[in-house]
């Protein structure tokens, strides 16, 4: 029996590795224009970091278990939490605000679809240090700037703000609030009148609500949100206000964004972020924002818009032959030469130049370096598969031959 693939994961061929990592490069880049530093933190914790805040939506779908020595432990279901546990134990005396990011694996134990798996990755900012409508202000227009940068075209930024949603509910503890408020991040309204609840018109009042900024102000009278409004305005980033945003995560409390592709089927959010408060865990307040994108379903996103064609060819390929296995060391040599400025293979499995031939057309390799008896001499032929085009140099004259490419 072959031994297959863990459910809800996936393999990443070289092609789609090509993909990932010029996407991953591009946020990355960005993420640092903008002063934000990397950190990574261990793939797993103890259960108990996340069990207070992060919802039992989270913990019923994270892989949970025992090590050896009976330790409690979880696979991080997302990387806000331990960004925040590191900030407390080992960031707290750097200048303030911090600017953090991450692009790591998560994991979570959800019924894998297109565009939801049990490994996937996340990559993430978090503003350390204040939740000012400034800070709110920078993480989308970073995400933004990000998107733009990869090309994507059909998206859409949703702003709504948690705090409207857990005043209505204040009169309710904290469990049956968050509970009320995961109906609502799935949509799922109809379940929500079952409920009865208290100020059930002034809720639907609110996650109906389909008007801009200026109707806002007639629903509520947040100065930060409609601060961040007109930041973005000025900025001209596009937008639209969704108060039913309730976000899946326990410990999101204020302003809270989600950007969703409208190229994607049901799993087509691919950012989510705002202002969260995880102090609690720690014994004291800790003011801070951010957001993750979905990697995978922004790849998907691409994808979808056909960003994603011809990622990476650009490096000329090489490959040596050798005539015979004696000029095997002179190829380690003349490899080492053109690595320095090309990509460059060597023939390693004896093959005729025939074979030799077949495989760099199928590899789209440009150059062919062939080391026969020449070589006793320092003369290699080089051929230019591309142009169809052969001369023999002199060693000596391949950096330059290189340098003129
Ligand atoms: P969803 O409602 O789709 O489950 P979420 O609210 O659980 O998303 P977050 O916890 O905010 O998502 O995580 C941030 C981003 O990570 C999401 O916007 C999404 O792009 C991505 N994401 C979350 N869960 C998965 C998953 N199981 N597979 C792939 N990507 C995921
Ligand atoms: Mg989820």
């Amino acid at each position: 029996m072959i031994i297959s693939r863990v459910k809800g994961t996936r393999d990443f061929s070289p092609e789609e590795m090509r993909k990932w990592r010029y996407v991953e490069n591009i946020i990355r880049k960005i993420f640092e224009r903008y002063g934000y530093e990397e950190i990574l933190t261990p793939t797993f914790e103890y259960l108990e970091l996340f069990l207070k805040k992060s919802g039992d939506e989270i913990i019923q779908h994270a892989y949970v278990f025992e090590d050896k020595s009976g330790r409690k432990l979880i696979l991080r279901p997302e990387e806000t939490t331990p960004a925040i546990r590191f900030y407390v134990s080992g960031l707290r005396n750097r200048p303030h605000p911090l600017r953090l990011y991450y692009i790591v694996n998560c994991f979570r134990y959800e019924e894998p679809q297109a565009g939801r798996y049990r490994e996937f990755w996340q990559a993430g900012v978090e503003i350390i240090g204040t939740n000012s409508p400034e800070a709110v202000a920078e993480l989308i227009i970073l995400a933004n700037n990000v998107l733009e940068d990869l090309g994507l075209k059909n998206y859409e930024i949703r702003i709504g703000n948690i705090k409207l949603l857990k005043n209505i509910l204040k009169e309710y503890d904290e469990k049956f609030q968050n509970k009320i408020l995961r109906l609502i991040d799935k949509k799922e309204f109809d379940k929500l009148k079952s409920f009865k609840l208290k100020n059930e018109d002034e809720l639907f009042r609110i996650i109906n609500f389909k008007g801009d900024k200026n109707d806002l102000i007639n629903i509520c009278n947040d100065e930060d949100f409609i601060n961040l409004l007109d930041y973005l305005d000025d900025a001209s980033v596009k937008y639209k206000i969704d108060l039913s945003i309730a976000r899946g995560l326990d410990y999101y409390s204020g302003i809270v964004f989600e950007i969703h592709s409208k190229k994607l089927g049901a799993q087509k959010q691919i950012c989510g972020g705002g202002v969260y408060s995880l102090g609690e865990l720690f014994g004291f307040d800790i003011k801070a924002c951010g957001f993750a994108f979905g990697l995978d379903r922004l790849l998907l996103a691409l994808e979808k818009e056909n960003r994603l064609k011809n990622i990476g060819n650009e490096d000329k390929r090489f490959l040596i032959f050798i005539f015979d296995k004696k000029y095997f060391r002179k190829a380690i040599e003349i490899a080492k030469i053109v690595r320095r400025y090309f990509r460059c293979e060597i023939e390693i499995m004896r093959k005729k130049i025939k074979r030799a031939l077949e495989y760099a057309i199928n590899k789209n390799i440009d150059f062919l370096i062939i080391l026969g008896e020449e070589i006793e001499r320092d003369v290699i032929l080089i051929k230019d598969l591309k142009r169809n085009i052969q001369k023999e140099i002199h060693i000596n004259n391949l950096e330059d031959f290189l340098k003129n490419l």
